[in-house]
């Protein structure tokens, strides 16, 4: 069967990355989710001291942009790979609450962008990808043989986001979430290269009252069709 690049875009905590991964898995796929390289990168910000009061010292962080390395590693035990920022296993780290916080003002860095779009680029050389993220469809593959726009209200966001991270263990409150969740919305869509918007061949999907089975098989019947006329 040929081998397509699947696109999946959207707002934070959409749960993209839930269905991508679970799409990648039934079609025996590769799956990347971006938003783990734009937290790495970040953590490494944070790590150096770059980022006070949500101001990155974008000078120091470009000096250094070229030596970070960032790799996705299959952890075999768990079914699914890890983000390792040069050399180490940052998966839990960068979904803490202090990454998400400044994430979105990493991300809105030209150069920042050009490296990692560049990287996911060469990860979906071979096709056969499942990719999550802001501007997939948009900018990195535009040419993408399906495109996914996944929406959902703030509100169902940050609840689904604020469990995730009370399971985690971490101390956090519902409206520090909804704030951080409509503080990147906003940022992500209205910053000035690769502002988070649906290509005009997405298909829109608003998950706010589907359960997650529900929407995995939509998506993967869809898939099988755009699969079989490609
Ligand atoms: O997907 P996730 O919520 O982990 O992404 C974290 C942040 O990384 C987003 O809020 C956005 O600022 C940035 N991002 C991006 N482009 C992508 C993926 C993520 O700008 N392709």
């Amino acid at each position: 069967m040929k081998k397509i690049i699947i696109a999946i875009d959207g707002y934070s905590s959409t749960g993209k990355s839930t269905i991508a991964k679970r799409l990648a898995n039934a079609l025996e796929y590769g799956f990347i989710d971006t938003g783990a390289m734009y937290r790495a990168v970040t953590l490494f910000a944070l790590n150096n001291g770059w980022i006070i009061d949500k101001k990155v010292n974008t000078e120091a962080l470009l000096l250094e942009l070229p030596n970070i390395q960032l790799k996705f590693v299959p952890n075999t035990e768990l079914g699914k790979s890890e983000m390792y920022l040069n050399g180490t296993n940052v998966e839990t780290k960068i979904r803490k609450m202090e990454v998400s916080e400044n994430v979105s003002q990493i991300a809105i860095i030209k150069e920042v962008r050009e490296k990692l779009v560049a990287l996911q680029q060469e990860m979906g050389l071979e096709k056969g990808i499942v990719m999550d993220g802001r501007d997939i469809g948009t900018v990195v593959f535009p040419d993408a043989e399906l495109k996914i726009f996944m929406t959902a209200s703030p509100k169902t966001r940050a609840n689904r986001r604020y469990k995730e991270l009370l399971d985690r263990g971490d101390q956090v409150t519902f409206d520090e979430v909804l704030k951080n969740v409509r503080e990147r919305d906003y940022i992500d869509s209205n910053r000035e290269i690769s502002p988070l918007k649906r290509a005009s061949d997405a298909i829109e999907f608003d998950n706010s009252d589907m359960g997650l089975d529900d929407q995995f098989e939509r998506i993967y019947n869809y898939t099988l069709r755009v699969i079989d006329k490609s």
